[in-house]
């Protein structure tokens, strides 16, 4: 017998060098949560897997501006995860910390068993500081990227995402310091695995644009080092190269894999959701590692979707804790004191036009929650009590709108925007009925009216998880009946509207 597929959806792991924000939501987390509450909707089985990404030099850096131990600083952003992800009422079936003595474990079992026989090794270069007296990696450097010649601070190049790659020529600058840096010469190990282009091909259905996709079917990824001269990370500790850590584009990926590590090898979908900006690294050395720990049978069987998410722009630039200090609020610390969760998810649901990037605005967001948020529906069942009897109970007769057909979500992986506007649709023809029967005390448009909004709680449940868990007991749906207990309703907290 086979047996039922299941479906583990990752988010990218968050960074924790600062807090959420709307962009790193609707970068990972919260798409993820929407498909995972709609395959629990269909009784799949599902699991949604994540982690906070513990290590990297932006902690490092930060630590020594504020003089405090990195790992501090990275727990207490850990902890504000936790607490924002269940304010939105996102939920994970795991959610590891990378710099735990399992994943620091896990990662060096994975080098000394399944990397290490392929590893070369090579000589090359690294930035070194002279002021600060340490080694950086491109998290820690400024520089000119050798294609488009923008500022970058990164392996890949944000606008013409080119791979950096450093010469002996290369000219940089320190992020603490700000001084020039030297360019040493270094000895590291080359992950030396290329993917074949039946596998490359594979990934690039996913590829989110077509210069991407020309940039990874070259290979840009190929032949990395995996070393780097860095003092916070994780050690492989039978390394022959002393003084170094994983590079983290390796151990963070490697989550991925220990947090599946107990679910049967046999009938598993992945789903990953991460931002376009690190869909070499998620692509490329995801799934080398992924190859790597599998005979070549189960790889042909290798069952993954890679969902690459568009930026959420602020000011037209991509919304980022560490480059933006305005006073936007768009941290969920913030918006919490203000908006309830469903406004946020909502309105991120909203924004999710995935062939283009979006651009957030917090004053658009309090627009959303008074017009969207509070008119269309949490004030429908404010609307249905004081236009009905005392309590309405309707027998079970054929719905006469056509549009009820149309009621089993279509939800799209590629395209959440089409399940937003059905959503909305629904919402609205159930108010026009409601205003029909207003005008003509008609009781069957007040009936299709309820039984339209009813027969739409799924998406509810997938958009607006609170509301969901506040309106459900209070409706009751029967083979026969369908019945709708005013008093309860009454007693829904009042929403405010912000100026
Ligand atoms: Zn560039
Ligand atoms: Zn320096």
């Amino acid at each position: 017998m086979i047996s039922e597929t299941k479906k583990i959806i990752f988010s990218a792991l968050p960074y924790s060098h600062g807090d959420l924000h709307c962009g790193r939501i609707l970068g990972s987390t919260l798409p993820a949560d929407f498909l995972k509450r709609y395959f629990l909707l269909k009784n799949k089985k599902v699991v949604h897997y994540s982690g906070s990404d513990m290590f990297g030099e932006l902690i490092y850096l930060k630590a020594l501006d504020l003089q405090k131990n990195p790992n501090e600083i990275a727990l207490s952003y850990h902890e504000n995860f936790l607490k924002d992800f269940d304010f939105l009422n996102i939920s994970f079936d795991k959610y590891l910390k990378t710099n735990s003595f399992e994943h620091i474990e896990f990662v060096n079992k994975f080098f000394d068993e399944q990397l290490c026989p392929y590893l070369d090794k090579v000589l090359n270069y690294s930035f070194f500081c002279n002021y600060c007296r340490r080694f950086l990696s491109m998290r820690g450097i400024f520089t000119k990227c050798f294609y488009c010649k923008e500022t970058i601070s990164d392996d890949v190049c944000e606008k013409c995402w080119n791979h950096f790659k450093i010469t002996k020529d290369s000219i940089a600058n320190c992020k603490n310091c700000e001084r020039i840096l030297e360019v040493k010469e270094v000895q590291n190990f080359r992950f030396p695995i290329v993917l074949t282009q039946q596998q490359r091909n594979k990934i690039i259905q996913s590829c989110p644009t077509k210069y991407l996709k020309k940039l990874f079917n070259k290979g840009i990824l190929d032949g990395r080092d995996i070393l780097r001269y860095s003092p916070y990370g994780i050690a492989w500790t039978n390394s022959e190269i002393k003084n170094t850590i994983i590079y983290v584009w390796i151990e963070a990926l490697l989550s991925y894999l220990q947090l599946e590590a107990s679910d049967s090898n046999n009938n598993l979908e992945r789903f990953f959701f991460f931002g376009k900006d690190n869909f070499h690294f998620h692509a490329e050395i995801l799934h080398k590692l992924y190859f790597l720990s599998r005979s070549p049978e189960s790889i042909q069987k290798f069952n993954s979707k890679l969902i690459i998410r568009n930026f959420l722009n602020c000011n037209n630039k991509k919304l980022s804790s560490s480059k933006f200090n305005e006073k936007e609020l768009f941290f969920i610390k913030d918006l919490k004191k203000i908006v309830p969760s469903d406004t946020i998810r909502f309105y991120l649901l909203e924004k999710d036009l995935l062939n283009r990037d979006s651009n957030y605005s917090f004053k658009e967001l309090i627009n959303f929650h008074n017009k969207i948020y509070c008119n269309k529906f949490i004030n429908y069942f404010h609307r249905i009590q004081k236009c009905s009897p005392k309590s309405i109970l309707f027998k079970k007769t054929k719905l006469m709108l056509d549009f009820q057909n149309k009621l089993d979500i279509s939800f799209e992986l590629s395209n959440l925007n089409k399940t937003y506007k059905l959503f909305i649709k629904i919402i609205d023809l159930g108010n026009s009925l409601l205003d029909k029967y207003i005008k003509n005390k008609n009781i069957r448009t007040l009936n299709s009216s309820i039984k339209l909004i009813i027969n739409s709680l799924d998406y509810f449940e997938i958009i607006m998880p609170n509301f969901f868990s506040e309106i459900k007991d209070k409706i009751k749906v029967t083979d026969t009946q369908i019945s709708l207990n005013l008093e309860n309703i009454s007693r829904f907290k009042k929403i405010e509207f912000f100026n």
